[in-house]
């Protein structure tokens, strides 16, 4: 009987059943963080199915794997039924499926292949090689990297722009370039048609073309599905959109579920402004989920008040009653704020709470450096959430390679490493170097003097010339400084489409080196540090407390969440402010603070480092602060002394 059938809906409340039971047409569910957006859709399916749609009639896209994967489960637990003839999945795989079956018509062939990044970036070096050979040396010597393409090309395909505005977006200074990146870009095409290789890009953009082209298609494809389920769809970008819409043009049943105030995947591509274009169509219904089940009172007060500004209004109830006030913590500088948090978890941790319910997060991974080396010094186990650690990542690698050359000039790894930055100079002529460096050493000679004396290809004489300067100078913050001001940050410009967010990571060694008199005790710290960060990384997250940048913890919760350094210039982060772009700072924030089931601290510096890095220059922080908006009756006031 029907109403046996249905009983699974008594797991939800009032309006999560409304959203599950009245959606019909065009739908989107606006749902505040923790208010159970995923348990609606899970259940959306659950009740198709007992209404009795078949499940091949249903398209349920989401922007993980594992999420896609995690859902279909649950709903085949709440249907009791075999759901492997549902499509589900990432906007990618499918697409895939789509592109598999009607390939010949955006003229690829079935049995294509798909390029991961790396395969896709090393195409487009392979391109990019190919289209300087023509070139004089001169016009090679600054020409964008080949990440540096890739952006601008995922970003033109993603968001269907043309070239010359994606440059604008990813890096303006290469816009005189535009006329070489086209014909780049068309190699990198012609190349991928003759393999018969298709990128991520591809893949989107493909399937948007065959729907936009082909109306047989699209109407038959369009016929099948019946409904389409939509996650995150807050972080959809243009063409991901487009599709959705054709796929819906027959039935016109599309239930998408999001929150405008946490999207924060722009660089991307992901447009919020889908959210909006979504609801101004004419008889688009909009439901409301406004429990939330995740945060006590007092916190999803805060969160209420918190709301980005440009997004639609929205007040979250909580279902637990009262709790701990956010605490909003001045302190001193960085150093502070790391001593602060790290003895708030211990007492914490004395009170009874897991390191694993505990979480840290921030704007950039560059800001939990001293908070990692404060974490190691009071013995508390910490993992960090994905990303490439601070000390592993290349730019800082690089930098430091220098450094290491002048503590130890046998430190071959090291030469390689700096050698090979310089144009001209390839493994073979850097190994040779290295080699020579360490023979000198042994006869007990100079090795900076007589490497000066010899020559070899490219640009040999410059690195010399930079190590010799940096040798002479007297501390590890001195020496980071010459090697940014003498060739680094304009090579970092060349090479890496988020040069900024790099050469803001290197101020930042640089304001930590500025602590060290010494080289050696600078190299080994962070050596140190590095080593008992790779060993957390390796095992279990039990016993661990977590840091993690706001983007990755998106979706994730914990008992305890910090957010530091919420300074002007760190978070919201300096480009925003300086470019006056503050709307997905704003979003960041919010999703930030909606991690937290039952206690928050909101910590920032009264003092810091003037950005960008200009000497050894101490400020007092100013500009656009998100502390000035925390409305003073919501939060408890904490000063550490
Ligand atoms: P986020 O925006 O962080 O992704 P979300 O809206 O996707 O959050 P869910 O992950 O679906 O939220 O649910 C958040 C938590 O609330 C989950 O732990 C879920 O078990 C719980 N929850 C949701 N709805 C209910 C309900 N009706 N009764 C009890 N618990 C619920
Ligand atoms: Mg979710």
């Amino acid at each position: 009987p029907r109403e046996a059938n249905l009983s699974f809906l008594e797991d939800l409340d009032e309006e999560q059943r409304r959203a599950v039971v009245e959606s019909e047409g065009r739908c989107i569910v606006i749902a505040g963080p923790g208010s159970g957006k995923t348990r609606v859709i899970t259940y959306k399916i659950a009740y198709l199915l007992a209404n009795g749609v078949d499940p091949s009639r249903i398209l349920l896209v989401t922007f993980t794997r594992a999420a896609a994967r995690e859902m279909v489960e649950r709903a085949k637990a709440v249907t009791g039924r075999e759901l492997s003839e549902m499509l589900a999945g990432t906007f990618h795989h499918v697409c895939n499926h789509f592109l598999r079956k009607y390939a010949p018509y955006v003229g690829l062939e079935r049995n294509y292949s798909i390029l991961d990044r790396e395969d896709a970036e090393s195409l487009m070096r392979h391109a990019r090689s190919k289209y300087l050979e023509r070139k004089s040396k001169e016009e090679r010597k600054n020409f964008p990297q080949p990440s540096v393409l890739m952006a601008i090309y995922s970003y033109m395909k993603n968001t269907l722009k043309s070239l010359r505005e994606s440059i604008v977006v990813k890096n303006p200074k290469f816009l005189d370039l535009k006329e070489e990146i086209s014909e780049i870009f068309d190699l990198y095409e012609q190349e991928k048609r003759s393999q018969n290789v298709v990128d991520y890009e591809d893949l989107l953009f493909y399937a948007y073309r065959l729907f936009e082209e082909n109306k047989e298609i699209r109407d038959r494809e369009a016929e099948r599905f019946l409904w389409i389920l939509v996650d995150e769809f807050q972080d959809t970008n243009y063409v991901q959109y487009k599709i959705v819409e054709h796929l819906s043009s027959k039935h016109g049943n599309i239930l998408a579920v999001g929150d405008d105030a946490q999207s924060i995947y722009s660089f991307r591509g992901a447009r919020y402004e889908n959210v909006e274009d979504f609801i101004r169509v004419p008889g688009t219904k909009i439901f409301k989920i406004q429990t939330n089940y995740r945060s006590t009172e007092s916190i999803v007060k805060f969160i209420n008040a918190m709301l980005p500004r440009k997004s639609v209004p929205k007040e979250l109830k909580p279902v637990k009653k009262d709790g701990m006030k956010p605490v909003v913590v001045k302190t001193w500088d960085r150093y502070e704020e790391a001593r602060f948090v790290s003895q708030r978890i211990l007492e914490l941790i004395e009170e009874g709470f897991k390191p694993e319910e505990i979480a840290v997060l921030y704007r950039s991974h560059s800001h939990s450096l001293e908070l990692q080396m404060e974490l190691v010094r009071s013995r508390i186990d910490f993992r960090v959430l994905s990303g490439p650690r601070f000390t592993e990542s290349a730019h800082v690698k690089d930098v430091l390679s220098f450094l290491r050359i002048v503590q130890n000039p046998r430190d071959k790894s090291a030469w390689l490493r700096a050698a090979k930055l310089f144009y001209g100079i390839g493994d073979r002529t850097a190994s040779k170097i290295a080699d020579l460096a360490s023979a000198y050493v042994e006869e007990g000679l100079d090795p900076f003097q007589e490497l000066k004396k010899v020559s070899f290809s490219g640009e040999y004489s410059r690195f010399i010339d930079i190590l010799d300067q940096i040798r002479k100078l007297d501390s590890p913050g001195e020496m980071i400084e010459r090697v940014l001001s003498s060739f680094y940050s304009e090579y970092l410009e060349a090479r890496y489409p988020d040069f900024r967010e790099r050469e803001m990571d290197l101020e930042r060694l640089v304001e930590i080196a500025s602590r060290y008199t010494s080289l050696e005790s600078f190299l080994t710290d962070l050596a140190v540090t590095e080593n008992v960060e790779i060993e957390r990384e390796i095992s279990q997250k039990e016993g661990k407390v977590t840091l993690t940048t706001v983007h990755q913890a998106k979706g994730l919760e914990w008992r305890v969440v910090f957010v530091i350094s919420v300074n002007p210039g760190d978070f919201p982060n300096y480009f925003a402010i300086s470019e006056g772009n503050l709307d997905e700072e704003e979003r960041i924030f919010y999703v930030a603070i909606t991690r937290a089931k039952e206690q928050l601290y909101i910590s920032y510096q009264v003092t810091g480092t003037s950005y960008p890095y200009r000497g050894n220059r101490f400020i007092m922080r100013s500009g656009e602060n998100f502390i000035d908006r925390i409305p003073l009756e919501l939060v408890e006031f904490w000063e550490v002394k």
